[in-house]
C-alpha cells in the first residue's frame, strides 16, 4: 500500500503513520524526520538544511525530492510505504507523480487530516511540555515563532498540494479534530 499522509503541523500525521506502519508493515517515510537524521549526523545535507528548518521554513524541493528518490528504492519501501511531510510543495507533488509513473507504480490514498489552525498551536505547546516533563529534547521549531512560520509555509506552499490531488479525484479528508480512535477508524474506512 503506498499512501500519503497531508495536514498541517500538529495534525495527528505522525500518530497515524506509526499505526498504520504496524498495521500494514510498511514503513513510514518522514521528511522531517530524515532530515533531523541528517541534521543530527552533520552531512552536507543536514548542515544545509539545519537553520531553514529551526527557523520554520522549507527546506528547497532539490534536497527533499532527493532524499525521498533515495528511500523508495530501499528494500523495505518496496511493497508500500506511508509519506509523511511530503509532498509538501506542488513541485514536490509532481516530482512524486514523475517519480511513481517512472516506476509504474501508483497510489492508494492520498488522506489529508483536516484540523483548525486555532487547535494547532495548542497540540504544538502540549507536545512540547510533554516532552520537557519525559526529560526529552523539544525540537528547535516547536516554539511559538517558528510555529508561525510553519503555519504560513503550510498555508501557502502545503494547502495547494489538497488541490493538486483534488484536481487528480485522489484527494480523501478525514476531521482531524475528532478524537485518535475515530480518525484511525476513518482512516482504516477509506483504505478497506
Ligand atoms: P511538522 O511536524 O511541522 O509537520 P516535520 O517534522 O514534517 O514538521 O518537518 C520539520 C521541518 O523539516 C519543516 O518545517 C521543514 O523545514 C523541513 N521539511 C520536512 N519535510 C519537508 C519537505 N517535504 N519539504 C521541505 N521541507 C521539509
Amino acid at each position: 500500500m503506498r499512501l500519503i499522509l497531508l495536514g498541517p503541523p500538529g495534525a495527528g500525521k505522525g500518530t497515524q503513520s506509526t499505526r498504520l506502519m504496524t498495521e500494514h508493515k510498511i514503513p513510514q517515510l518522514s521528511t522531517g524526520d530524515m532530515l533531523r537524521a541528517a541534521v543530527k549526523a552533520g552531512s552536507p545535507i543536514g548542515l544545509k538544511a539545519k537553520s531553514v528548518m529551526d527557523s520554520g521554513a522549507l527546506v528547497s524541493d532539490d534536497i527533499v525530492v532527493g532524499i525521498v528518490a533515495e528511500r523508495i528504492e530501499e528494500a523495505d519501501a518496496k511493497g508500500g510505504f506511508i509519506l509523511d511531510g511530503f509532498p509538501r510543495t506542488v513541485a514536490q507533488a509532481q516530482a512524486l507523480d514523475a517519480m511513481l509513473e517512472g516506476k509504474h507504480l501508483k497510489l492508494d490514498a492520498v488522506i489529508e487530516l483536516k484540523v483548525d489552525e486555532a487547535a494547532l498551536m495548542a497540540r504544538i505547546k502540549q507536545r512540547a511540555d510533554e516532552t520537557l516533563k519525559a526529560g526529552g529534547a523539544v525540537r528547535a521549531d516547536d516554539n511559538p515563532e517558528s510555529f508561525q512560520i510553519r503555519l504560513v509555509a503550510y498555508r501557502q506552499q502545503t494547502a495547494p498540494v489538497s488541490a493538486h490531488y483534488a484536481a487528480l479525484g485522489e484527494l480523501r479528508p478525514v476531521d482531524g479534530m475528532a478524537p485518535i480512535d475515530q480518525v484511525s477508524a476513518a482512516i482504516d474506512k477509506i483504505l478497506k
